[in-house]
């Protein structure tokens, strides 16, 4: 069911690109890589540009170019920061939740020794 209606769905857009690629203008982009290449990739004038794409030259990862300047990636960085702040949180609580763990299972056993628990 869930694969029929993707497949339709899939299908509808890719009628819709053929169309729209027939009419819309074709635009070239430039992209540098950190070793200096420089090389061009064309785009529909409606495609969303990637920032980054991969070197023809080599395997850095080239960065999109307006107006001969590479483009402002800062947003890109922050989002990775933001991840692996996440990380850092998850980590510390997962840690946490350890010791949490660790003082009830100690609280447990005490309790068990004390014959207050018997489970
Ligand atoms: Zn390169």
């Amino acid at each position: 069911m869930a694969e029929s209606m993707r497949g339709m769905r899939l299908g509808s857009q890719s009628l819709e690109s053929d169309r729209g690629v027939e009419l819309s203008e074709r635009q070239t982009i430039d992209f540098r890589c950190s070793a200096g290449h420089e090389f061009s990739m064309v785009f529909s004038l409606t495609a969303e540009l990637p920032d980054t794409w991969e070197c023809k030259k080599c395997d850095e990862i080239a960065t999109r170019l307006e107006a001969g300047k590479e483009v402002d990636l800062a947003v890109g960085e922050l989002s990775t920061q933001r991840s692996h702040y996440d990380m850092v949180l998850e980590r510390r609580s997962k840690k946490e939740l350890e010791a949490l763990l660790q003082e009830v299972l100690v609280d447990m056993r005490k309790r068990r020794s004390e014959g207050r628990l018997t489970a």
